[in-house]
């Protein structure tokens, strides 16, 4: 079957690199720390513009060292592998095209192989005329399963996408409250039985 794997925060870390970076780059009067992301719209959690926060992001992206520190969260390349072995993968993520290099080349280096393509939503550009919905994705790729740790896009597949079998991945502050809505997945130490 073909399954659909976000990638920030599901296969690499994300804000764990982000906070420290936001931290030493524009020194916020209170540090801000992965906690705090009680929402994945970082403006409302940095108490910024979506304009000012597209262009920290856009920064953190293009120029950050910290950016190229993303490593596989623990347990993933192993899980991954594994699902490889009987499925088809896909990445599915929001990030936009413009780093569409160096997330091609991160997943090379990490998990070379086990992914037969990424697509990108361009949903963080501020034009809306080039974002895409991941359940239009996975409906083009005929997803049986969706795994993300947004709320957001997990809604968004099991609404649209009826046979889809959504995972909510991850622990976090932001996804805690989405956890009853949805099919739940700590962590890759214990992955679900996807037969
Ligand atoms: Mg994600």
């Amino acid at each position: 079957m073909s399954v659909g794997v976000d990638l920030d925060e599901v296969l690499v870390p994300y804000l764990s690199l982000f906070c420290p970076f936001y931290n030493e780059t524009y020194h916020p009067e209170r540090p801000f720390t992965p906690e705090d992301f009680f929402s994945y719209r970082y403006a409302d959690v940095l108490g910024i513009s979506p304009d000012e926060c597209r262009e920290v992001v856009r920064v953190f992206e293009r120029d950050s060292a910290r950016f190229r520190e993303q490593r596989p969260l623990p347990g993933a390349v192993e899980g991954v592998k594994a699902l490889a072995r009987s499925h088809r993968l896909y990445v599915i993520t929001s990030r936009t095209r413009e780093i569409e290099v160096s997330t091609r080349a991160l997943l090379e280096r990490y998990f070379g192989g086990l992914f037969e393509d990424v697509f990108f939503t361009d949903q963080h550009t501020g034009d809306a005329s080039r974002a895409k919905l991941k359940s239009s994705i996975c409906r083009q790729l005929g997803c049986s399963v969706f795994i993300d740790d947004s709320p957001y896009h997990c809604a968004d597949v099991a609404q649209s996408c009826g046979d889809t079998r959504v995972i909510l991945f991850g622990s976090y502050p932001w996804n805690w409250h989405a956890r009853p809505c949805h099919e739940s997945w700590s962590s890759w130490r214990n992955m679900p039985d996807f037969d």
